[in-house]
């Protein structure tokens, strides 16, 4: 056993997972968290807010004892129930049959990961919000002391006071983006009668071009809807000042929604609007101190992998120190080595995915191409998975399924513009297509 001192800045997801795959090797592992204890403080003001955890979250949560636990929280999505504007529904498939992406409370699952690092031997250290880090002796300074240990870590999220720190060091890229649209969290309640208002398994989306609205399920018959919106300009957040305009945009773009959410104005108006970040920055390592999760790569949220990217961050983390012996300078470079490229090549994925979900569900070309990589699929598994499947059903590296999709989706756009390909596609020489891989 190590004996080793691991700081941890922030309790959040990763920082919790984190610490346990830390304890378990031995290290004595404190971790300071700049807000108050949300098993004590109701952290959400009674708002639930959901995540999609998938494959790649699931294996690391399962390499800790966790993954039954918490799938036992959670609620199946086998697809994207696409809402159009007179109200329809069409579900479409995320995978093969069997195949779902799992809908949970962020909350809930930051509590139940907080348990298991403090049985795990874990401290963990609430109200200590972390201003400065010296990288070199591993010391982090809080409002009144400092701790110093062995080894410090940054879970502390988009705006890491460990990143802030080594901006200010020699050779330290950083990028920090807004895009142009930002977000608000709405609510459908369970129906009068108690349940689901609308099919609880799937994710639910209202593509209308260049803005959305998507709901996910909640174990209380609730769901947690998201508008994802332009920040400023003509049609945006900017304009949406009083309750006529929130009525105006919800009665004519997602009118179906109109009976569903009683409560539409009034949280409209307390929940804030937040804007969507991508960060990227490197090394990820320097002296003793690492980062991981948002605060090595904040990715906006539309290929729900931002957590799991960061709890597949630690799971590699832990095959390294298995490679490694331990913790060391040597194994904090590998990681950096290893992990960054997939860290830029998710921030990518999930900035596509936003037109994907936003425009692309609706339109009748990519559900052609979707139609036909099934097909791919079907008649040669080992040669062709769709994009979607390698980044959310798949342990493929992030860089390595984002390579394979461009070769791909080149592939694709050339069957695409064969000339009335939607009629007789099933006829297409599908031997043909995989051999151009
Ligand atoms: P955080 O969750 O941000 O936790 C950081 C912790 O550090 C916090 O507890 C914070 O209080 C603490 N902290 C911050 N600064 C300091 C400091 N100076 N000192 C001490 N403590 C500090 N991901 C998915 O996988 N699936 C999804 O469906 C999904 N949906 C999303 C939807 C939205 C709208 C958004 C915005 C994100 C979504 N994500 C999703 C991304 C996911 O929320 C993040 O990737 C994940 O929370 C990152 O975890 P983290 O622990 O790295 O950072």
């Amino acid at each position: 056993m190590s004996g080793e001192k691991v700081t941890i800045l922030g309790a959040g997801l990763v920082g919790s997972l984190l610490s346990i795959y830390l304890a378990k090797r031995g290290y004595q592992v404190s971790i300071f968290e700049g807000r108050e204890d949300m098993r004590k403080a109701g952290a959400e003001g009674g708002r639930s807010i959901n995540l999609a955890l998938s494959r790649r979250g699931l294996k690391a949560l399962r390499a800790v004892g966790l993954a039954e636990k918490i799938q036992s929280a959670c609620i199946p999505m086998h697809g994207r129930m696409i809402h159009d504007l007179k109200g329809q529904q069409e579900l479409q498939p995320y995978g093969k049959e069997g195949e779902f992406i799992n809908s949970i409370s962020r909350s809930g699952l930051n509590k139940l990961l907080m348990d298991a690092a403090e049985k795990a031997g874990v401290q963990i250290h609430f109200g200590m919000r972390c201003s400065e880090v010296d990288y070199k002796n591993a010391t982090a300074s809080f409002e009144n002391k400092m701790v110093s240990a062995d080894w410090l870590f940054g879970a502390d999220g988009a705006f890491s006071a460990l990143r802030n720190s080594l901006l200010r060091t020699p050779l330290f890229n950083y990028s920090q983006n807004y895009i142009s649209a930002g977000y608000k969290e709405l609510c459908i309640p369970p129906n009068p009668s108690g349940e689901f208002a609308i099919e609880p398994h799937a994710l639910h989306i209202w593509p209308r071009g260049d803005y959305m609205l998507i709901a996910l399920p909640n174990l209380d018959k609730s769901f947690t809807c998201t508008l994802f919106y332009p920040l400023k300009g003509e049609r945006s957040f900017e304009q949406l000042k009083d309750e006529a305009a929130v009525q105006d945009l919800f009665s004519s773009a997602f009118p179906d929604t109109l009976e569903l959410m009683p409560s539409l104005q009034e949280d409209f108006f307390t929940n804030p609007t937040s804007g969507l970040v991508t960060v990227r920055c490197s090394p990820w390592a320097k002296g003793r101190t690492a980062l991981i999760g948002d605060a090595a790569h904040a990715i906006v949220p539309f290929y729900g992998q931002g957590m799991n990217a960061g709890f597949e961050d630690c799971y590699v983390f832990d095959q390294l120190m298995e490679e490694h012996g331990g913790l060391s300078e040597e194994l904090l470079l590998a990681y950096d080595a290893l992990r960054k490229p997939d860290g830029d090549a998710i921030a990518d994925l999930a900035l596509y995915n936003f037109i994907e979900m936003r425009d692309k569900v609706a339109d009748p070309k990519f559900l052609l191409q979707k139609r036909i990589e099934k097909r791919l699929n079907e008649l040669y598994p080992e040669k062709w998975l769709p994009l979607y499947s390698m980044v959310t059903f798949s342990d493929y590296r992030y860089s390595e399924a984002l390579a394979i999709g461009l070769k791909q989706q080149n592939i694709m756009n050339q069957v695409l513009e064969k000339e009335g390909v939607e009629n007789h596609w099933e006829t297409l020489d599908f031997e043909a297509i995989v051999g151009q891989l």
